[in-house]
């Protein structure tokens, strides 16, 4: 409890003078000092701290939490007797994951500090990387389909960009999913099936069959 008073009086010395309440000029060291300051005053409740430490939280993952510095943290975590588990969250995820605790935050080397997911062989695996790389694999796939299939759309002939072309199933009942993103999160080998099935159109093209507009050239009806 000493602590308190004495950052009181340091805040009394310094006066409204040079800590204005609402300063605007160097917002970084006004913000860190009032933010420790108001800490220090109000505490931080164990209960929250508790279930941060269990979610396995780094003592700089509570701060960003809490909204408050590093040195606060572990003021309280020395004075609620808790422990962050530091060796957990760096490299062993077993007792983690043994707790049942499917979403944490880890460490990156392409995103920083990140959302990690338990996946379905137990390891801990960045969500945004992992939402890069199905991405990636739904453009490779798409790439594969569109060359396999001349490229180019059959009525037009357009073939700028692969955004821009669909594969639409010539036989409606013989659909058993549509190539868009998520039938290219399938096997290579079933979306090959059933792009076997459709003709590459372009977006207008597209457009102009579904309502009837344009018809597909009678030599594209091959199946
Ligand atoms: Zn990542
Ligand atoms: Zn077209």
């Amino acid at each position: 409890m000493g602590r308190v008073p004495a950052v009181s009086k340091a805040a009394n010395l310094l006066g409204p003078a040079t800590t204005p309440p609402r300063a605007t000029h160097r917002p970084e060291h006004t913000f860190a000092f009032s933010v420790r300051f108001e800490w220090q005053i109000r505490g931080v409740d164990r209960e929250e701290l508790a279930r941060l430490v269990a979610l396995g939280y780094t003592q700089r993952a509570i701060a960003v939490e809490l909204g408050c510095v590093q040195t606060t943290v572990r003021y309280w975590l020395r004075r609620w007797g808790l422990k962050t588990q530091p060796t957990l969250a760096i490299d062993d995820g077993r007792g983690a994951r043994d707790a049942g605790i499917t979403e944490r935050e880890l460490d990156c080397k392409k995103h920083g500090r990140a959302r990690f997911v338990l996946d379905t062989q137990g390891c801990y695996r960045c969500a945004k990387c992992r939402a890069d790389r199905v991405a990636t694999r739904r453009r490779q796939i798409k790439e594969i389909l569109v060359t396999e299939a001349g490229g180019r759309c059959v009525l037009c002939g357009y073939d700028r960009h692969v955004a821009a072309l669909h594969f639409h199933h010539r036989d409606p009942a013989a659909k058993r999913f549509g190539l868009g993103a998520g039938g290219l999160t399938r096997s290579l080998a079933s979306a090959r099936a059933e792009a076997a099935k459709c003709d590459l159109l372009c977006s207008n093209c597209h457009a102009e069959v579904e309502v009837g507009f344009a018809a597909l050239p009678p030599d594209a009806d091959c199946a």
